[in-house]
C-alpha cells in the first residue's frame, strides 16, 4: 500500500513538497481526513473536483495553521477574530467576503463572492500547512457522497492511488465535519452543524445564531445536499428499535449489532459515526441499516443531520 505514510517529520515534509510541486496529499484533521492542494494551483485544485467526482460548483475550505497567515482573498472585522480567537484551531469554518481574483482560488471558491477559512486542530495537518507555506484547500478525502474517512485506510479504500500521498495520523477525534458558519450578514447563521456546537458559538457571541437546514439548489450551500455521507445499504434512522431483517446501530441503553456510545456521549458517538457506517455497510450482508434515536442537541444536530443526509433516498 504505497501511498499510505506514517506522519512522521520526514514524510511530513515529503508531503509539503508533493502540495509545493501541484500535488494532493490526504491530512489528517481533528474531523475528517481532508484531501489536500495548493490552492494558488489552479490545477492541483482542479484535480481535487476530478479525484472526488465532485461538481466544481460545490467550493472548497481554506486551511491555515496561524493567525497572521489569514488568506490575502478574505476579509475580516473584529467579529470575524473574535470567533477565530475563540474557536482556532477548531472544528469552526467561516463564511467571509472574498476579495481580489486568483485561477486557483476561484476554482476553490466556485466563483461565489465568498471563501471559506478554518484553522484545524491537528498536528499534522500544521505541520504540513506551514511547511507548505500556503493556505491548503481540502474536502473530505472521500468520493463525492460517499461516508466521509475518519481513517487513512478509509481514504485508501475510496481513492486509492490518486492522491500522491496519505499521511496516516491515526483516527479523527472529533469524527464529524466541521461547523460552516456564515458571518458576511448581520446575524450569524450555521450552515451545516458540525464538531462546533451551536450552544457554544451562541454562548459566546451573546446572541442566537439562525441554523439553515440548506437550500440544495443554491449553490452557496452545495454541502447541504439531501443525499450526502451515503451507505451502500438503506438507512432508517430514529429506530427504537431493530425490525426483523435490519443491522441495528444503537446508542446509549439502546444496544444493538453496535453501539456508538454505551454511555450515551455525543462526542463518544460522533467519532465512531463514519467509520461504524462503514463496518455496519461491511457486515450488514442481506440486512438494511437502523440507527437508535440521537438526541438533538450539542453535537448531536451534526450527527443528526449527517443520517438524515445519509438516510435520504
Ligand atoms: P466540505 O464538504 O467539508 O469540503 O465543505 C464544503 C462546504 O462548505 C461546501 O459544500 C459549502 O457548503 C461550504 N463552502 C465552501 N466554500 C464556500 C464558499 N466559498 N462560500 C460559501 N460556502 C462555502
Ligand atoms: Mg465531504
Amino acid at each position: 500500500m504505497k501511498s499510505i505514510y506514517e506522519a512522521n517529520e520526514d514524510n511530513i515534509a515529503k508531503a509539503a513538497q508533493v502540495i509545493k510541486d501541484g500535488g494532493l496529499v490526504a491530512m489528517p484533521t481533528e474531523t475528517v481526513y481532508g484531501l489536500g492542494a495548493n490552492v494558488y494551483d489552479a490545477q492541483a485544485v482542479a484535480r481535487i473536483f476530478e479525484v472526488k467526482r465532485r461538481p466544481t460548483f460545490d467550493p472548497l475550505i481554506s486551511h491555515i495553521a496561524d493567525f497572521d497567515a489569514l488568506p490575502e482573498y478574505v476579509e475580516a472585522d473584529q467579529r470575524v477574530w473574535a470567533l477565530a480567537r475563540r474557536f482556532w484551531p477548531g472544528p469552526l469554518t467561516m463564511v467571509l467576503k472574498r476579495r481580489g481574483s486568483h485561477a486557483g482560488v476561484d476554482l476553490a471558491c466556485s466563483g461565489l463572492p465568498t471563501a471559506t477559512v478554518r484553522m484545524p486542530d491537528h498536528p499534522v495537518a500544521a505541520a504540513l500547512i506551514r511547511q507548505s507555506g500556503v493556505p491548503i484547500v481540502a474536502p473530505s478525502a472521500n468520493l463525492f457522497k460517499s461516508v466521509s474517512p475518519t481513517t487513512a485506510q478509509h481514504v485508501y479504500d475510496g481513492l486509492g492511488d490518486q492522491v500522491d500521498m496519505i499521511l496516516d495520523g491515526g483516527s479523527c477525534p472529533v469524527g464529524v465535519e466541521s461547523t460552516i458558519l456564515d458571518v458576511t450578514g448581520t446575524t450569524a447563521v450555521i450552515l451545516r452543524a458540525g464538531g462546533t456546537t451551536r450552544e457554544d458559538i451562541e454562548d459566546f457571541l451573546g446572541e442566537r445564531v439562525l441554523l439553515s437546514h440548506g437550500e440544495p439548489d443554491r449553490p452557496s450551500a452545495p454541502g447541504q445536499l439531501l443525499r450526502h455521507y451515503a451507505p451502500g445499504h438503506r438507512l432508517r434512522i430514529n429506530a427504537e428499535k431493530p425490525q426483523e431483517n435490519e443491522f441495528y446501530i444503537g446508542f446509549g441503553t439502546r444496544d444493538g449489532d453496535l453501539n456508538l456510545s454505551p454511555s450515551g456521549d455525543l462526542r463518544e458517538a460522533a467519532a465512531n459515526l463514519f467509520a461504524f457506517l462503514r463496518q455496519a455497510d461491511t457486515t450488514a450482508g442481506g440486512r438494511t441499516l437502523a440507527m437508535a434515536p440521537i438526541p438533538e442537541y450539542g453535537i448531536g444536530l451534526a450527527i443528526n443531520d449527517r443520517i438524515r443526509r445519509a438516510s435520504h433516498d
